[in-house]
């Protein structure tokens, strides 16, 4: 079975096809630029094999249809592409942000579950009404062929209330659904899954910590396989320090930017999510420009990376108290799976709670799972790549069977 992959955004479209038989990846592509005068599109056939080819598109694309029709007639192409007939995708998963209290696992695309993505917008608005979009594209263009929505927050929603409610009016909650939902559920539960598999365990048995660590950041507290606490709230900014994101502030810093610095509440949201975290602390946002200013004594970019790290060491401290046994910590995504000394740092200080690493082992890249924690540690420590795609491909076979 063939899977097409869509994760689309408000001017993106992020897809892949999945050989879902053999677990590869036949195609890689990415739209961008959605209604600017000039549309981008790259598109890689058969990723990382000798069979590689890639075709790059600069063109307007003015709408999310467009993009999609441009990257299917590549997908089907007689010289560039992969698949000789459409007839062969038997199946499209979408990435959905936001489930909000809907829904509890990957669901066939119907009317109705259309109508609850529309509802839970208020929710997520930018990113909700951009995912509709991919899924109005691809009912279109594959009339007939299973869609199947994949939601972030579905994972997280096994989290108990005592964890899930803020302090707030109650009836914020009954009346709003304000309360926290946590993200990034499918990679969060990917490599929970792929620890247990690693460890020999049941999922439903195991204890773990998942770190994933990209531009966006997130931590879960998973008890017996099930997500019970995560650090991503009612909408993707509150926890970790991210890219861009402040992650936890005071709440009452917004009153203090709107009384004494005439901020309005657009810019003090800008602010928080484009404007802060390690961007906002040093004026970078990609660790590896960090670590380079580091180097040249940067101390700005010292500090951001201080800040980051403490932020994480504090998180997984708390969740370890939140799950008493803790089988082990993963450390995944873009920061979590290539920068050792950001996993140094985000561990330092918990020996005594059973956490050690291996510094050597810790040094090494490795694109396979990889243990960096010493063999006398009570807490295992593992890197473990996600792979969203692969794992929304799966979710969709897995519904559909
Ligand atoms: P996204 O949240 O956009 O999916 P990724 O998981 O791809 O993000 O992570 C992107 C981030 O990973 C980059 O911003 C960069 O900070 C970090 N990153 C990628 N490669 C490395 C590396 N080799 N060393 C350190 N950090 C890296």
């Amino acid at each position: 079975m063939k899977v097409l992959v869509i994760n689309s955004g408000s001017s993106s479209i992020k897809y892949q096809l999945l050989d879902m038989d053999t677990d590869t990846v036949l195609v890689n592509g990415l739209v961008e630029r959605i209604g600017d005068e000039k549309g981008d599109l790259t598109n890689k056939a058969f990723p990382g094999t000798d069979k590689q080819v890639v075709t790059k598109m600069v063109q307007p694309i003015p709408d999310h249809n467009t993009g999609m029709r441009l990257a299917i007639e590549l997908i089907a192409h007689p010289e560039k592409g992969v698949i000789s007939d459409m007839s062969e995708i038997g199946a499209v998963g979408h990435r959905v942000v936001h489930g909000g209290e809907d829904f509890h696992q990957p669901t066939i695309i119907t009317d109705e579950v259309i109508a609850a993505i529309e509802a839970n917008v208020p929710l997520a608005p930018l990113h909700n009404p951009a995912n509709l979009d991919g899924i109005r594209v691809a009912m279109e263009l594959f009339p007939g062929v299973p869609q199947v929505a994949v939601f972030d927050t579905a994972f997280h929603q096994t989290i108990p209330a005592h964890a899930y409610m803020y302090a707030l009016p109650y009836e914020l909650y009954e009346k709003d659904r304000v309360r926290r939902y946590g993200f990034h559920g499918t990679s969060h539960k990917f490599v929970a899954g792929e620890c247990a598999r690693i460890l020999d365990k049941n999922l439903g048995d195991l204890n773990c910590i998942t770190v994933h660590l990209g531009n966006g950041c997130s931590m879960t507290a998973v008890e017996n396989g099930k997500s019970v606490d995560t650090s991503l709230g009612m909408t993707p900014l509150e926890g970790l320090v991210m890219g861009t994101r402040s992650g936890d502030v005071d709440p009452a810093i917004h009153t203090f930017l709107s009384r004494n610095k005439g901020m309005d509440i657009e810019a003090i949201d800008t602010m928080l999510n484009k404007e802060s975290g390690l961007k906002g602390l040093c004026g970078m946002n990609d660790m590896r420009d960090i670590h380079d200013a580091i180097e040249k004594g940067n101390e700005l970019a010292k500090l951001a990376l201080d800040v980051q790290t403490y932020r994480n060491r504090k998180y997984i401290g708390a969740y370890m108290a939140v799950l008493g046994r803790v089988d082990a910590i993963v450390f995944t995504a873009g920061i979590g799976e290539n920068d050792d000394i950001v996993r140094r740092e985000s561990v330092k200080g918990l020996e005594c709670f059973g956490v050690k690493i291996d510094a050597e082992v810790n040094a090494q890249r490795a694109k396979e799972p990889l243990k960096i924690s010493t063999d006398d540690s009570s807490v295992a420590v593992w890197v473990i790549p996600t792979n969203e795609e692969l794992a929304i491909a799966r979710e969709t076979k897995n519904i559909l069977q």
